[in-house]
């Protein structure tokens, strides 16, 4: 949980961005974030099962690499970096925050899962990695109302491989 940022600390809610088209913070994010990660504790070995919740269609993030020296650029701007990206082009995001944007690159099966989703805009922070994490907060496009895939068959890769750590199986 340290690599998030304001850990113990109170979040500037005058410099978190806000957009009417999303229903939550960032802090509200990073929140649940946090316990995302607690949730995730398990000893090696750990099997899980899937209860179809359909959290994993309806948000979503990446992680993507960053170089210092943009850290740096970040961190001058703000105390906690954040903001918003929106998909740009083919396997391009662009990240920007008052006054300041640039553009990243995500990995190709990522890009996929954008381009099949639809989730193409959402918050982003630095976190004490040096890495931007950009969450997504919208529901897939292809999530039906009884929370069914309706590509399950031609789903994207990053959809398959995704490995779930929220139900472990207790023998
Ligand atoms: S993989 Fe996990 S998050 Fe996704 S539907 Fe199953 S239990 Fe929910
Ligand atoms: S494509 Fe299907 S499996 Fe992938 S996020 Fe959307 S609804 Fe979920």
């Amino acid at each position: 949980m340290s690599d998030w940022p304001g850990r113990g600390e109170e979040f500037d809610l005058v410099r978190l961005p806000g957009n009417p088209r999303m229903c939550e913070t960032v802090k509200e994010f990073l929140n649940r974030q946090r316990k995302f990660v607690s949730q995730t504790k398990w000893p090696p070995g750990t099997k899980f099962e899937c209860k179809g919740c359909a959290d994993c269609c309806t948000w979503y993030f990446i992680v993507m690499s960053v170089d210092e020296e943009l850290v740096k650029q970040l961190y001058a701007r703000a105390k906690y970096p954040s903001g918003f990206w929106e998909k740009s082009s083919q396997e391009k995001i662009r990240v920007g925050m008052p006054g300041f944007s640039f553009m990243g690159v995500i990995p190709t099966d990522q890009d996929e899962y954008l381009r099949v989703t639809g989730k193409t805009w959402g918050y982003w922070v630095l976190n004490l990695k040096g890495n931007v994490v950009l969450y997504n907060p919208t529901p897939c496009i292809q999530l039906t109302e009884d929370k069914q895939c309706a590509i399950y068959e031609g789903r994207p890769r990053v959809c398959r491989v995704y490995s779930c750590r929220r139900w472990p199986v207790i023998a």
